[in-house]
C-alpha cells in the first residue's frame, strides 16, 4: 500500500500514521520528522530548512522532493509507505507522481483528516515530542506518566518551536492556501480519497482509519 495522510497541522496525522505503520509493518515517511532530524544533525539541508520552519512557512519544493526521492529509492519497492506531511503543494504532488512511477510504485489512496481550526490550535499548543522515540504526547489529552518525560525512552519531551500560537496560525493559513488544493487535485485524478473525522478521541479516529484501510486492502 502507498497512502498519503493529508490534513492540517494538529489533526492527528503523525499519531495515526505511526499507529498504522506499527500495525501493518509499513514505513512512515514524514517530511517534518526528516527535516527536524536534519536540523538536529546540523546538516546543510537542516540549515536551509530552519528559517522556513521557524516562520511556519513551507520549505522549498526542490529540497523536499529531493529528500523524498532519496528515501523512496533506498526502500524495497514492495514496502508499504505512508506519507505524512507530504505532499504539501501541487508541484510536490506532481513530483510525487513521477517519483512513484520511477520507483515502480503507485498511489493507492489519500486519507484526508479534518477538524475545526480551534481544535487544531488547542491540540498543537499542548503537543510535546520525544525526538528520539518519535512519540508525540499532549498535555491536555494524552500526557506521559511522568510530566515532561517519554514513557518509552525516558528522554525529555520538547515543545516544538513552530508549535507556538503565532506560528500555528501561519501554518494553518499555509495549509488552506497551499495544501488544501491537493484535495481537488486528487479528486480530479480519480484517486481514492477517504475523509476521516479527526475531531474525535484518538481511538475513534484510529478505528475509522483502520476500517478504511481494511476496505482498501480487501479491494486489492
Ligand atoms: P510537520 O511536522 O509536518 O508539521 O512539518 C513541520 C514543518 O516542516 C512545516 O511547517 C514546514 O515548514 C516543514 N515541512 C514539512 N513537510 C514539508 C513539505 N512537504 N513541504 C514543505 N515544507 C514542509
Amino acid at each position: 500500500m502507498v497512502l498519503i495522510l493529508l490534513g492540517p497541522p494538529g489533526v492527528g496525522k503523525g499519531t495515526q500514521g505511526a499507529f498504522l505503520c506499527e500495525e501493518k509493518g509499513w514505513t512512515r515517511l514524514a517530511t517534518g520528522d526528516l527535516l527536524r532530524a536534519a536540523r538536529r544533525d546540523e546538516t546543510e539541508l537542516g540549515k536551509k530548512a530552519q528559517e522556513f520552519m521557524d516562520a511556519g512557512d513551507l520549505v522549498p519544493d526542490e529540497i523536499i522532493v529531493g529528500m523524498v526521492r532519496e528515501r523512496l529509492r533506498s526502500m524495497p519497492a514492495d514496502a508499504g509507505v505512508v506519507f505524512d506531511g507530504f505532499p504539501r503543494t501541487l508541484p510536490q504532488a506532481r513530483a510525487l507522481d513521477g517519483v512513484l512511477e520511477e520507483t515502480g510504485r503507485s498511489l493507492d489512496a489519500v486519507l484526508l483528516f479534518e477538524a475545526p481550526d480551534e481544535v487544531l490550535v488547542k491540540r498543537i499548543s499542548g503537543r510535546r515530542h520525544a525526538p528520539k522515540s518519535g512519540r508525540v504526547y499532549n498535555v491536555h489529552f494524552d500526557p506521559p506518566a511522568q510530566e515532561g518525560v517519554c514513557d518509552e525512552s525516558g528522554e525529555a519531551l520538547v515543545h516544538r518551536s513552530d508549535d507556538r500560537p503565532e506560528t500555528v496560525r501561519r501554518r494553518l493559513e499555509v495549509y488552506r492556501s497551499s495544501t488544501a488544493p491537493l484535495i481537488d487535485y486528487y479528486e480530479a485524478a480519480s484517486t481514492e480519497l477517504v475523509r476521516i473525522d479527526g475531531d474525535r478521541d484518538m481511538a475513534a479516529v484510529r478505528d475509522s482509519m483502520l476500517a478504511a484501510v481494511e476496505t482498501l486492502e480487501s479491494r486489492g
